[in-house]
């Protein structure tokens, strides 16, 4: 769905929304009115006192609004919570503030004001779907869900333990309070989950009745008559079971994690559980990181644009703005980790076609821009030709600053020049041999991210990765013509601007191709992909003799999309969903081996799609809420494929 913000005009300074025409709280006292019902209606104080080391709290909310809750919520965690616990809040909004309008409601409480900056600083772009949100070094996390609550909180995935209903009142807006959608705050509720809201409405008690709640009526804030609690006594049966359910995934007790590769999927695993304070060992055949594919002098970061629909292609839109929130919140990272330079896509040849998608949608400005040529030159520093998609905020990483800052962390080992041949589980651990069948450690968790070199495992058996060569080469100094350049160019190829006098450019991609050889060809081809459309500046480049090349391969997959999460077995998939084949429906979930997850064929976007996928692992190993739709969860499934084999063999036995 396309994002309409809120439409909002300030009654006596107060936000009021033109649309349901309603008041976002109480006139009286806003925040009082939240710490009454919502904090006390679910004991938030007493259940946040309680909670252990390293115990999660999941709050979820209908109606995110002007944030007020959330903040309210968040102080309350931080007096009376451990510092070692984990609180994680989702909350879906239809109509979401601009962040003008934010900013100024939320001014109206100066007690909120570090909380409320905090908020701003990561208030995202209004794109429609999943924006995860991390704060005070991730101990908190805010699953922000943009887009109509009836069609996206079915595709979440949470164990929430205290919710907030927090519509505008029913009868100004039913579709929030509708049998249908309480149906999913049922489902998303851990046994003994409590519920609060403002609301006394008797439709939503009976709707909250019929759904397991054991519902309760109370004093109402203020001048109000009553109000509503709940406890969620008696849980519906779970969903029937099929190829597509999610793993289940009991509560790890020993937070240890071994990783195999270190490339960018591996050492964005590596990060994310780190700050999870898990203790993480990375290992890898070479003598550091990102020595494969990953470890081009530079990553080019742009995000493929996600028309509003929700679809799998909000992977990897998302994915491009977690990586954002992620470098903005890297605590140590270098200066020239991350060139924020912004970024040129040319309209011509097939990269017309994204700007076709511009079109039906207008995506906010800070996402992306159309411009013409005159203004792109402006931007570019270059005379361009062609207009342009300009992508402010993107740019380019340095790969091997960025895993510095990353693997630095203390909670993370590393082991070097070790090749992981095998895997093997034995009792409540994964054992890990290298070459010389020497087991080189042992972790209850294993992530496979070392690419290609996956196949090569036997627990991996069924996956297919497709090699596809790429090089690049890098150039110094620069020319007076290109040391103008300010931002990096995208037009099939890629030029970046001088870094300490060095561009760099690419890429080319040779599927089915394992040569890692530099060639001059390659070169050839990286010149000719710029010359096609911007021939001035083809001709300001060096000559190619000076040229640095580097070649290596990216492990693609089919789709496009990665492999992330949790492995089924593969042997046992194939025999138990063999009636797919005729088109049976299998009413079983897949078994997957226990502690083994994979992030693997991210293609030639891997800096791009790696921290989400690591984001999504991290999540599912600390039952913490899942930062993407169930959608795209199953769409990057590593058995998607073996579903689209078993299926396609029907089409071969009828012909
Ligand atoms: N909790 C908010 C706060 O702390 O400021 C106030 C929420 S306000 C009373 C109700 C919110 O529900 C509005 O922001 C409104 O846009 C949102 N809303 C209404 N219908 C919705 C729907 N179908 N899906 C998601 N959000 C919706």
């Amino acid at each position: 769905m396309v994002i309409e913000p809120a439409d909002i005009c300030w009654r006596n300074g107060l936000p009021f929304s033109q649309r349901f025409n309603d008041i976002y709280f109480s006139l009286d006292n806003g925040l009082a009115e939240t710490e009454y019902v919502f904090l006390e209606g679910n004991q938030l104080a007493e259940r946040f006192a309680s909670l252990s080391a390293g115990d999660n709290f999941t709050i979820a909310e209908t109606g995110f609004g002007t944030g007020l809750n959330i903040l309210a919520a968040w102080r309350l965690w931080e007096k009376t919570a451990p510092k070692t616990a984990w609180l994680h809040i989702i909350s879906v909004e239809k109509h979401p503030l601009t962040h003008e309008d934010l900013s100024r409601a939320l001014a109206l409480w100066p007690e909120l004001a570090a909380y409320a900056q905090t908020l701003l600083a990561q208030y995202p772009p209004l794109t429609a779907g999943w924006h995860r949100l991390v704060f005070d070094e991730a101990r908190i996390s805010l699953t922000l869900i943009l887009g109509d609550a009836n069609e996206l909180l079915p595709e979440a995935e949470a164990q929430v333990d205290a919710w907030f209903l927090d519509g505008f009142a029913p009868d100004r807006n039913p579709e929030l309070w509708q049998l249908s959608l309480l149906t999913h705050v049922a489902r998303l509720s851990k046994a003994q989950a409590t519920l609060a809201t403002f609301s006394a409405a008797g439709a939503v008690r009976r709707h909250l009745e019929a759904l397991g709640f054991a519902v309760y009526k109370q004093k109402g804030f203020g001048r109000k008559r009553e109000m509503i609690r709940a406890c969620y006594v008696s849980p519906s049966q779970p969903a029937q079971d099929s190829w597509q359910s999610l793993p289940s995934i009991p509560h790890q007790h020993r937070k240890h994690v071994a990783i195999i590769g270190a490339g960018i999927a591996g050492v964005s695993c590596a990060y994310a559980l780190a700050i999870r304070g898990w203790q993480v060992t990375i290992i890898d055949q070479a003598a550091g990181a990102h020595t494969a594919a990953s470890g081009n002098p530079a990553a080019i970061i742009y995000p493929k644009l996600a028309p509003p629909a929700l679809s799998t292609w909000h992977f990897q839109q998302q994915a491009y703005l977690w990586l954002l929130n992620r470098l903005q919140q890297t605590p140590h990272l270098a200066t020239d980790a991350w060139q924020q330079t912004g970024l040129l896509w040319l309209l011509a040849g097939n990269q017309q076609r994204e700007g076709e998608k511009l079109k039906q949608h207008p995506w906010p400005a800070s996402l992306v821009q159309a411009v013409n040529a005159q203004q792109a030159s402006h931007i570019a520093g270059l005379d361009m030709d062609t207009d342009c998609l300009y992508f402010p905020q993107a740019g380019y990483l340095n790969p091997h600053a960025l895993s510095q800052a990353w693997l630095n962390h203390p909670n993370i080992r590393t082991i070097w020049h070790c090749k992981v041949t095998e895997l093997k589980r034995e009792g409540e651990d994964w054992q890990i041999y290298d070459e010389q069948a020497h087991c080189r450690a042992t972790s209850p968790v294993v992530i496979v991210a070392n690419a290609l070199a996956a196949e090569q495992l036997s627990v991996c058996s069924g996956l297919t990765l497709t090699p596809v060569r790429g090089q690049i080469a890098t150039f110094s100094p620069t020319t007076p013509a290109l040391s103008a350049l300010k931002t990096v160019l995208c037009y099939g190829g890629y030029l970046t601007p001088a870094v300490k006098q060095q561009h760099c450019i690419g890429a080319s991609f040779w599927p089915n191709n394992a040569n890692t050889e530099v060639t001059q060809d390659d070169h050839q081809h990286n010149y000719a992909l710029l010359a096609k459309v911007l021939p001035k500046t083809a001709h300001a480049l060096p000559p190619m003799t000076i040229w640095q090349g580097r070649a290596a391969l990216r492990a693609q997959t089919n789709d496009y999309l990665p492999l992330v999460g949790a492995l089924a077995d593969y042997d046992d998939f194939m025999h138990r969903f063999a009636g797919l084949k005729d088109g049976k429906k299998i009413l079983q979930a897949p078994k997957y081996h226990t502690g083994l997850y994979v992030s693997l064929g991210h293609g030639s976007k891997g800096f791009c799609y790696a921290p989400l996928a690591a984001e999504i692992i991290a999540a599912q190993l600390n039952n913490e809420p899942l930062p993407v739709a169930r959608r795209v969860l199953q769409a990057l499934f590593a058995h998607r494929f073996w579903v689209k084999h078993i299926k396609r063999q029907r089409h071969h036995d009828q012909k």
